[in-house]
């Protein structure tokens, strides 16, 4: 089952002598269960991918699907529904809700959308996270890999069809980096949740299913069950 894909996405900023072509016809799918990182240099594109991918943003040309449906054929209404019914994201910037504790930011979209939180799975996900003895504090008493981790437990308590993360180890040391990555590990496995990082991160690659490297817009690599070795 395909949960995602790009079909010859193109992206193209400004016009004239200021174009920037960020994607130049990038097709790729993602499976259900399937744990990607992308990775490339600076500049290469990653962040627009992401950002189409997930109807943050819209190509200039191409197509991008979620599930079966085409996100060029959705109003506003119809694609923030989907995004919230079908997407997590885990972005560098944290967008917690500061008057708000760790426990009702992470709970805080599910009671948007009018569901019930699974507990189990927010008790699993609290402890693996090690956020089990911050859970009554407020943004501003967490640290940034804290921070970072409340907003990775807000996007995977849901169960996502789909999460998408911008760099979200970036900010961690690396123990918080690990047990970022793992949750969202277990998530694929556990629960054939399809998940997309953009990251600089080398320890991703274990943990990852695939690696798919961005240069100037283009995909030009791809490795399968790859080792962290193999992207130093
Ligand atoms: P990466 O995530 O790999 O660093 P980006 O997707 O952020 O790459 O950017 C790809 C290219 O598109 C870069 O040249 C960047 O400067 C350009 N770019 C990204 N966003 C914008 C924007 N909103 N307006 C103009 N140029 C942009
Ligand atoms: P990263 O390298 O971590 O992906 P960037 O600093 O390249 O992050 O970009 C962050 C966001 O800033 C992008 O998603 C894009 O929307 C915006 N951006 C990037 N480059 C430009 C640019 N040249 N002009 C305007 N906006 C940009």
């Amino acid at each position: 089952r395909v949960a995602a894909r790009a079909d010859r996405l193109t992206k193209t900023y400004g016009a004239g002598d200021t174009v920037v072509h960020a994607l130049r016809g990038v097709s790729i799918g993602f499976g259900a269960g399937e744990f990607t990182a992308i990775m490339g240099p600076s500049g290469s594109g990653k962040s627009t991918l992401m950002h189409c991918l997930a109807g943050l943003d819209t190509a200039s040309d191409g197509s991008v699907r979620i599930g079966d449906v085409e996100l060029s054929g959705l109003g506003d209404k119809e694609m923030t529904k989907l995004r919230r019914d079908r997407i997590g994201f885990v972005f560098q910037a944290f967008n917690l809700v500061p008057t708000l504790t760790a426990e009702e930011n992470i709970t805080l979209p599910q009671g948007i959308a009018g569901r019930k939180v699974d507990q189990e799975w927010f008790e699993t996900v609290v402890d693996r996270l090690g956020l089990r003895d911050r859970l009554g504090h407020r943004p501003s008493e967490l640290s940034g890999g804290q921070q970072q981790r409340v907003a990775c437990a807000r996007a995977l308590v849901g169960r996502p069809d789909i999460i998408f993360g911008d760099e979200p180890t970036g900010n961690l040391d690396s123990r918080s980096s690990g047990e970022v990555l793992s949750i969202l590990r277990a998530a694929t496995d556990e629960f054939k949740q399809t998940v997309v990082i953009v990251t600089h991160d080398p320890r991703a690659a274990s943990y990852a299913d695939r690696v798919v490297f961005l240069a100037d817009g283009q995909l030009v690599r791809e490795l399968v069950r790859p080792s962290a070795d193999d992207v130093f």
